[in-house]
């Protein structure tokens, strides 16, 4: 593979340097092994621009273009656990491909993944990201995250990587009963949150949790 060629020369993308990210998630206080397990198993350097690869297992928010970021894999592999905990992988609808590397690790937990994202050239370039990896189970889809993807619904776990103001209506009406949401939201003073939604029978249970930093949501296809 050509991407990447350079740092891994160096050593800076092996399968062993991307062992010692996963190690250091678990000492951060992941614990799901599916979690880490897929974590060890996505070349992150292939998602990032040659001139970055060899910052790719650090454990940080790299651009992509568009004036977007990769997410830091604590973040990635946080929010997972938290979809996961207790429960078996279902469907699951991700707002906010980027460059497709979180899209890659749920494939690689999740048997049925839909990812949404609103610019054409940045779907497109996770596309080529993608290419490689022959993942199956994964459908990309060019929309707006904030009216869901109703032809799939209902998601019975829903992860979105872009903070809104509130939870976006339409996610709410998508998430099967017994599922989790997981989203971060801004605060009027421009903080954010992570915000964890359980959809049980009755109704909806909403917990804040650890404070983020996301590119924001916008609305509309770009
Ligand atoms: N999941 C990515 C992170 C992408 S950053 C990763 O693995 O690193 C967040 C992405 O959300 C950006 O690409 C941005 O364009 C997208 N986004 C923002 N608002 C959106 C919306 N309403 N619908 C779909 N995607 C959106």
């Amino acid at each position: 593979m050509a991407r990447g060629l350079n740092a891994a020369g160096i050593g800076m993308t092996s399968p062993r340097t991307r062992a010692r990210m996963v190690a250091r998630l678990r000492e951060k206080g992941i614990r799901d092994e599916r979690v880490l397990a897929a974590l060890a198993a996505v070349p992150r350097h292939q998602f990032v621009e040659e001139a970055l690869a060899s910052r790719a297992y650090e454990d940080s928010a790299l651009p992509i273009g568009f004036a977007q970021t990769i997410s830091q894999p604590y973040v990635v592999a946080r929010m997972i656990e938290l979809l996961l905990e207790e429960n078996t992988p279902r469907n699951v609808l991700e707002v906010g491909t980027g460059c497709g590397y979180q899209a890659a690790v749920l494939a690689a937990i999740f048997p049925e993944v839909y990812s949404i994202e609103r610019i054409q050239g940045l779907l497109e370039r996770a596309r080529r990201n993608l290419l490689g990896l022959r993942l199956a189970n994964l459908r990309l889809v060019h929309g707006d995250g904030y009216a869901g993807l109703e032809q799939a619904a209902p998601f019975h776990s829903i992860i979105v990587a872009a903070a809104a103001p509130r939870v976006p209506e339409a996610l709410v009406r998508q998430l099967a009963a017994g599922g989790r949401m997981i989203l971060p939201l801004s605060a009027a003073n421009g903080g954010q949150r992570l915000v964890l939604i359980e959809r049980n029978g009755r109704g909806f249970r909403e917990s804040e949790l650890d404070p983020v930093r996301f590119v924001p949501m916008e609305a509309g296809k770009a």
